[in-house]
């Protein structure tokens, strides 16, 4: 079954007299399991797309449905609703507490369930969700005292704490040095390849895009191409065949 499963979404921002239609009729299927990333040059749609898919903001039209369920229509409190049941968020930043711990920062989303969950498993899976991305040795630090990698996959953490069953990341790279990048991206592989989560992320770097299994460009608020990874290496491969005839 597809996650992600749009059609035609256009989204029109209307500030005062002027219009801007970011968005002018999107496809994007994504099946369970897969690891995308969206690239695309600034102001082409790309954060639009993801604050669509992430039922932050709502399609001017088209379909959404998400996990099977036509949320395009809902109101602002379903979608809260739904964000929260089925939705992990990464962002640029991190997004931590100052002086809370890790624990403490991962917990969060659970609180809203306090009841469901009794605070025993809360704790374990919190526990859990930090040792999945390499920090159960840093359960009880706060944000100052960990680096900018570890602070994301801190955050990484809390956005998998409510087992979501999508993972969505706009520039979650964009605030690390190169080699903390990788190893953030390797993390977002691992939870891919081992525990079969399904990302999305926005990134503009080509390097980072590499680490998804499907890259999906956006151009002036349409997408200029979908190709699996594979796909791209056989193309670049048929590319320089042509280069290699010629010569
Ligand atoms: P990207 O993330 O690819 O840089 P965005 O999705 O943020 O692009 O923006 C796409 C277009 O929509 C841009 O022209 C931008 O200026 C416009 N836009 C984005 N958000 C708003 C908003 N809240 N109000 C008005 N225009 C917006
Ligand atoms: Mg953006």
């Amino acid at each position: 079954m597809n996650v992600i499963d749009a059609s035609d979404l256009t989204r029109t921002y209307v500030t005062g007299e002027v219009s801007v239609t970011a968005l002018k009729g999107v496809d994007i299927a994504v099946p369970e399991g897969d690891f995308v990333a969206i690239m695309g040059p600034s102001g082409s749609g790309k954060s639009t797309t993801m604050n669509l898919l992430g039922c932050l903001d709502r399609p001017t039209s088209g379909s959404y449905k998400l996990d099977g369920v036509e949320v395009s229509g809902m109101s602002a409190d379903q979608l809260a609703e739904i964000r929260n049941q089925k939705i992990g968020f990464v962002f640029q930043g991190f997004n931590l507490l100052a002086r809370t711990t890790a624990m403490e920062n991962v917990e969060l989303p659970l609180l809203y369930r306090e009841k469901e969950i009794p605070s025993k498993e809360r704790r374990q899976r919190c526990k859990d969700a930090l040792q999945s991305v390499g920090l159960g040795h840093r359960l009880d630090h706060v944000p100052t005292q960990l680096s900018g990698g570890e602070q994301q996959r801190v955050a990484i953490a809390r956005a998998l704490v409510t087992r979501p069953s999508l993972l969505l990341a706009d520039e979650p790279t964009g605030n690390l040095d190169s080699r903390t990048s990788v190893e953030v991206m390797r993390i977002f592989q691992e939870l891919n390849e081992e525990q079969n989560i399904t990302v999305l992320l926005v990134t503009h770097e080509p390097d980072i895009a590499q680490f998804a299994k499907r890259i999906i460009t956006f151009k002036d608020g349409r997408i200029k191409s979908d190709l699996t990874v594979k796909e791209r290496l056989v193309a670049k491969q048929v590319l320089l065949n042509m280069v290699d005839e010629d010569e």
